[in-house]
């Protein structure tokens, strides 16, 4: 690893767009910095922008070095698979104005012996920035990282059973968010503890309704009594979860708009099959599962309908 050293990461990198001064309002907004210097016809930009004006956006800039590439790829393959930036140095050679036009060239400055840390045994690697105006030094920006081995990671099991990708298991997992549960769908929830899935009945009109109202839509009755449901029913339209992750779920995770046999619609999950294989117009059938202590949850399940 210390071949990396002194490799370059990017080389002649150019800023997507001059120092400008909307970049410097929406900064001084985010950051609450109201310092007069940063305003008015003599603006200069904040210090700490520097790095902004060298930033890729979305699409990145072209020419990032294999090198760079080669030695994350050599550390993923010691089982340094987890990252975590740690911090960040900069010096600031001459202030920065709107107009000036930004290049760079970044080099693998560092790479550390093998440290042990709370988060797991890894390396710190240092690269480091070299920032000009209109091809003046204008500053230097290190940016160093942790590429590490996560300490004590349990395998965890994504919800069809699959083993999960490096990385996406690191998290003790959290508790399932709670139903709310008040006087108009207590019946509802009464039903699920007792693993039967209850739908509402007008007693003026006979319309089926869920999720549970105080009234009729159709008619505006307010008597209703409840029809189980058969359990049967078919994806009428779905989302598979990827992101953003929520601690109380292991993506990716298949969430289904089910018609019922019974002509009306619920949100569940849908379980028994890989959330890539949901299809809509899927046959699924009801079961109810406890997801964890108290909490039994309607679910979907797609095998061997
Ligand atoms: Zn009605």
């Amino acid at each position: 690893m210390k071949a990396f050293e002194g490799q370059a990461a990017v080389t002649v990198g150019e800023g997507k767009d001059p120092v400008n001064e909307p970049m410097i309002r929406h900064w001084c907004e985010a950051m609450g910095d109201t310092h007069p210097a940063y305003q008015g016809p003599d603006a200069i930009a904040p210090p700490t922008m520097l790095q902004a004006w060298t930033m890729g956006g979305l699409s990145g800039h072209p020419g990032r070095s294999t090198a760079h590439e080669a030695l994350f790829a050599l550390l993923d393959e010691a089982g340094c698979t987890s990252v975590v930036a740690t911090d960040c140095e900069q010096e600031y050679v001459r202030p920065l104005r709107p107009g000036d036009r930004i290049t760079f060239d970044s080099v693998i400055e560092s790479v550390s012996p093998r440290k042990t840390t709370k988060l797991g045994a890894g390396y710190f690697v240092t690269t480091r920035t070299d920032v000009r105006a209109d091809g003046e030094p204008a500053g230097t920006h290190r940016f160093r990282i942790l590429k590490y081995a996560p300490a004590g990671r349990r395998e965890s099991r994504a919800q069809d059973g699959r083993p999960r990708p490096p990385g996406s298991g690191d998290r003790a997992r959290s508790p399932h968010p709670r139903p709310v549960i008040n006087r108009d769908n207590a019946g509802f929830w009464d039903g699920v503890a007792g693993h039967k899935l209850l739908i509402q009945r007008c007693t003026d009109c006979a319309t089926l309704r869920f999720p549970w109202l105080p009234g009729c839509n159709h008619c505006g009755g307010d008597g209703w009594d409840t029809v189980e449901a058969a359990g049967r029913g078919t994806v009428f339209s779905y989302v598979v979860m990827h992101h953003p992750p929520f601690p109380a779920f292991d993506p990716p995770y298949a969430v289904g708009l089910v018609e019922l046999a019974e002509g009306v619609r619920m949100v569940a999950g849908v379980v028994g099959v890989p959330p890539e294989e949901v299809r809509v117009g899927m046959s699924v059938r009801l079961e109810f599962r406890a997801v964890e202590e108290g909490l039994v949850l309607p679910v979907f399940n797609g095998k061997h309908v």
